[in-house]
This record gives C-alpha cells, structure tokens and sequence, in this order.
C-alpha cells in the first residue's frame, strides 16, 4: 500500500493504458481522479468496479482546454490540499505518411499528446513545489524514436520526451521526480483500431511475438510514481517486449 496517502490524477482513463493504470492506482490509494473527453467509456468501467465507489471521481473533459484543466486542478487542491501523482496519458494517434497528414490531424495530435501534457504540468507544479513533493510521469511511445506513417505521433512523443527531461531538471531541486514510459504495442483499444493487415505485421516485429497489456504499463507507471524511485528523473523507460532495442532481422 506504498499510495495509501497519495492522490493521484490521471488523463485519458475512459479505456485501454489509461483504465489501466487507474485500476492499478485504485487498488491502492483512496483518492484517484480521473480525466476523458467521453463520459461514456469511463462511466462504463468505473460503474462495474465496486471498489471505484468513494474511491474515483471523474472530470470529463478535453486536457488541450487551459481553463478545463486550471479549475480541475483547482477543484481537486480544494478538496484534497494535494496532487502527489499526475499521469499524462491521454494521446491520440491520425497515422499517415508525410504528404497525407493535414494541417489540421498535425495539430490535433500536438495538441492532445504535448500541449495536454504541459499544461497539466503546469497546473500542478505550483501545489507540488510548495509540498516539496511530486510525482509525473509522461506516456511516451516508441515511436518516438521514429515510425513510418506517425510523423506527427513520433514528433509530438519526441516532444514529450523533451519536455519529461527538462522539467525533470527544473524541478528536480523541489523533489518533484518527472519520467517517462514509453508503450510499445499494447492491447487497447486505439491498437484495435488498426487493420488485421498492420496488426499482424506489427506482431511480426515485436521480440516477444505478443502485444503487452495495460497492466504492464500500469507496473511501470506505479514504479516510477513511487518512493523506490526517488532518486530516478528525467528518465524514459521502455516497456515494449525489447522492440525499442532494434530490428529483428530473422
Ligand atoms: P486509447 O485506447 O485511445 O485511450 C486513450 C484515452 O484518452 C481515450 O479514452 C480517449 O478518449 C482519451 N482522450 C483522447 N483525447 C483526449 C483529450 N483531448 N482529452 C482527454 N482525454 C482524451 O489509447 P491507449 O492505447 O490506451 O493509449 C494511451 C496512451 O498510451 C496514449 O498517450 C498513447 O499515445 C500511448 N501509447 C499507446 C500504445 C499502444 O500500443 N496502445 C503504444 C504506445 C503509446 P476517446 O477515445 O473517447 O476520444
């Protein structure tokens, strides 16, 4: 029970990593709040977990909205005096190669995968700088380090990567801790959005032969969120079966 005290927020928990990690945090600490665009999904699962009740409230809305995520923050320091854990997970992904990306699907994706996150950032580092304590850890991918057909998802990661090791040396001085884990192919629902054609060819380069699944990102969110990891910032953790370690050629 090492949360048992701790509050902790977390973005795009409607489905997949995000419900996750959620559950994960639920099981041990009375005070998780959740953040979706949609009622609908979030509602559905919460509805069916008995343990959720008094444990989990929901703000529905969109993290790239400022005024949205100022008065949650504020609400939650309200009631709570404290955020001790944030995790930026909400992301969205518009795949194509470079000369079918429009304007519009380039800006979205930045939007919700890098503006969401610094602005959550923002609003909680005040609270956490005057408690000497923090905890934010940042949904990469592996596709940061570069993909065919996610030009846009690869540089809003990359910026993520970015912004995870600058505030981790920004604010490392007031034991706030800021990592990253970066999912490689994971079993949810944005991954079974994609066609049985590129399902399978991504099978086909992943080392273990077989997806991940939320909960293995949820341990590694819970590692880096705890005590056990206080001397560790500005790191990226790969949990992707061993893709990120190179190509697998035979
Ligand atoms: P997912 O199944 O699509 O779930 C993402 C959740 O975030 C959804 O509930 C979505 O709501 C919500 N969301 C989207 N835009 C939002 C916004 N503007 N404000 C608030 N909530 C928003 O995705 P996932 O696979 O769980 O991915 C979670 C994170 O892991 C993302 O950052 C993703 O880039 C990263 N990741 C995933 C994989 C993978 O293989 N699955 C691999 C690497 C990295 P709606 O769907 O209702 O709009």
């Amino acid at each position: 029970m090492e949360f048992k005290n701790k509050t902790v927020l977390i973005t795009g928990a409607g489905q997949g990593i995000g419900a996750g990690i959620a559950r994960h945090f639920m099981r041990e600490t009375a005070s998780v709040y959740l953040i979706d665009i949609n009622s609908e999904p979030l509602n559905s699962w919460l509805t069916k977990s008995p343990s959720a009740a008094g444990i989990a409230e929901v703000f529905i809305g969109d993290v790239t909205q400022p005024e949205f995520i100022d008065s949650t923050v504020e609400s939650i320091l309200a009631k709570e005096g404290k955020i001790d854990i944030l995790v930026n997970n909400a992301g969205i992904i518009r795949d194509n190669f470079i000369t079918g990306i429009s304007a519009e699907d380039w800006d979205n994706v930045l939007r919700v995968n890098l503006k969401g996150p610094f602005l959550l950032c923002r609003a909680v580092v005040p609270g956490m700088r005057e408690k000497n304590y923090g905890k934010i850890v940042n949904i990469i991918s592996r596709s940061w380090l570069g993909n065919p057909g996610q030009s846009n998802y690869a540089a809003s990661k990359g910026g993520l990567v970015s912004l995870t090791r600058t505030l981790a040396l920004e604010l490392a001085r007031f034991g706030i801790n800021v990592n990253g884990v970066s999912p490689g192919f994971i079993d949810t629902p944005m991954t079974r959005g994609l066609s049985e054609k590129v399902r399978q060819h991504l099978l086909k380069l992943q080392p273990t032969g077989k997806m991940g699944q939320p909960e293995d990102i949820a341990e590694a969110v819970a590692f880096l969120a705890s005590d056990r990891a206080q001397f560790i910032t500005g790191q990226i953790l790969h949990v992707d079966g061993g893709k990120s370690c190179g190509i697998l050629s035979f």
